[in-house]
């Protein structure tokens, strides 16, 4: 998994083996083609394959290649947004249904790791929305009387408590989610496609779908060495799309983060900090993030890309924001880096797109995929074998371009790298 030394990082180093797969060689028949080996193609794949359906899924590079297997591994209930502003933005027939299936969705993660006995770190013990600042903390107090209102298991912190839980004084406050959790990402990924083979999806890698056309009632997907024929097909390509579908990067806005990984932590400190198994972020709008792996290395990430001249910047910022954050580590080294695409829309909202006859789409689940992609490949499944549009909660819309998407996305970066050397300059 390292077609760049920047791409996929620790998770690369620590996943188990990927799974066994081939390039597709020939013509093939399938009830479903998946397009796409991330969350999203994987748990349909899965899904459709325990139905009893002929699968094939096939991804441009890997497994796990694009967000699935670069991200912090935060596996979050519902989305970005508070719960009402979801509400609204999505619309009063979708948008309650959105936010009760999305705040589930850590459930479905959960449940088949547990039943496919995947080995990816997980670890259920809530996740921390920390405070970094009295208006920061004054959000996570209408996010936590949003959430409960809706009966979810949300607790709001104080100074003190945040600090114990978080192992740092640095923050004003957190909100604890306890439906939340985390996972190794690419080990997931793996595990989710593992357990489709064995389900009997045929997963097929290095098999980019170049084109495609609509043969009478069936659809005809082309790689460079074969061919899938299929009846209904689900594309789950998000921010990575390629090859046939590179006109899709024109809707979404492209949001580049990184992440940095220190060695394994001595014992002694490694207890203090997030003592209580939760992954964190922060409230500021260039977010930061803070997870342990399972050997006790500290993850933080944020907002840029430590490719195309960023490295130096975000690491010397990464290294003063341990010190700042978690002083009782002292001097350290940052032994692995990597960075990621996320898909974002303009609304922060994912879409959902009947490209044709029998071609769907869920894209742009804005930096919070690891269990809406679990979730919406479910959906997706049950959708390809014979459900109604109604029953994805999101509205049927459009593909439209994103006005200036190319600014946008370098607003998103100059700012960060501003935002970055900046800090470093007065941490
Ligand atoms: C740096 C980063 C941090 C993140 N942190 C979190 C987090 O902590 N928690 C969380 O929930 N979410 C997080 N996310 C978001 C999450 O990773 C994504 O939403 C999720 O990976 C989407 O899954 P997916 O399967 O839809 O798409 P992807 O994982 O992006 O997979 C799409 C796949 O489609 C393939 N593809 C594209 N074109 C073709 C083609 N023509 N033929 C065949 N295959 C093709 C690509 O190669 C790719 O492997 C993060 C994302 C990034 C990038």
């Amino acid at each position: 998994m390292h077609e760049k030394t920047l791409s996929h990082g620790l998770w690369a180093v620590t996943a188990p083996a990927p799974p066994e797969t081939r390039n597709l060689k020939g013509e093939v028949k399938a009830d479903v083609a998946v397009i796409g080996g991330g969350f999203t193609g994987l748990s349909a794949a899965l899904h459709l394959a325990e139905a009893g359906s002929a699968v094939a899924l096939l991804e441009a590079r890997e497994i796990g290649f694009g967000g699935a297997g670069r991200n912090v591994g935060l596996v979050n209930a519902g989305l970005w947004l508070m719960p009402e502003e979801v509400e609204k933005k999505v619309g009063p027939v979708y948008g309650a249904r959105l936010v009760e299936v999305l705040g589930h969705s850590p459930d479905l993660v959960f449940e088949l790791i547990e039943k496919n006995n995947i080995p990816c770190e997980a670890i259920r013990k809530g996740t921390l929305h920390c405070a970094h600042s009295p208006g920061g903390y004054r959000g996570l107090q209408q996010r936590e009387t949003q959430w409960k209102a809706r009966g979810a298991p949300v607790r709001l912190l104080s100074r003190e408590q945040a600090a114990a839980e978080i192992g740092s004084e640095s923050f004003y406050g957190a909100l604890l989610d306890e439906r939340a959790g985390t996972v190794q990402p690419l080990a997931y990924a793996y595990g989710l496609a593992k357990a489709a083979q064995q389900a009997g999806a045929s997963l097929y890698t290095e098999s980019p779908v170049s084109d495609y056309s609509r043969e009478r009632d069936v659809w005809r997907l082309t790689t460079p060495e074969g061919t899938v024929i299929a009846r209904s097909v689900i594309l789950a390509i998000q921010g990575y799309p390629d090859f046939a579908f590179r006109d899709h990067r024109q809707a979404v806005i492209p949001f580049n983060f990184f992440q940095f990984a220190t060695p394994p932590l001595p014992e002694a400190v490694r207890k203090t900090i997030l003592p209580g198994g939760q992954g964190a972020w922060d409230t500021h709008l260039i977010l930061s993030s803070y997870r342990l792996d399972q050997a006790g290395r500290l993850i933080v990430g944020s907002v840029g890309q430590v490719e195309n001249g960023g490295y130096r910047l975000h690491e010397k910022w990464a290294l003063r924001t341990i010190g700042k954050i978690f002083p009782q580590i002292g001097e350290t080294q940052l032994e692995y880096a990597w960075n990621g695409c996320i898909a974002m829309t303009v609304d922060h909202i994912p879409r959902f797109h009947v490209l044709a006859d029998n071609m769907v789409m869920v894209t742009s689940y804005n930096g919070r995929g690891i269990g809406p992609g679990t979730v919406f490949g479910k959906l997706l499944a049950e959708y390809a074998l014979g459900g109604a549009v109604q029953d994805i909660p999101l509205p049927v819309t459009k593909q439209k371009g994103v006005f200036l998407r190319g600014l946008r996305g370098l607003f998103y970066e100059t700012g960060a790298r501003a935002y970055h050397l900046l800090q470093r300059r007065v941490l």
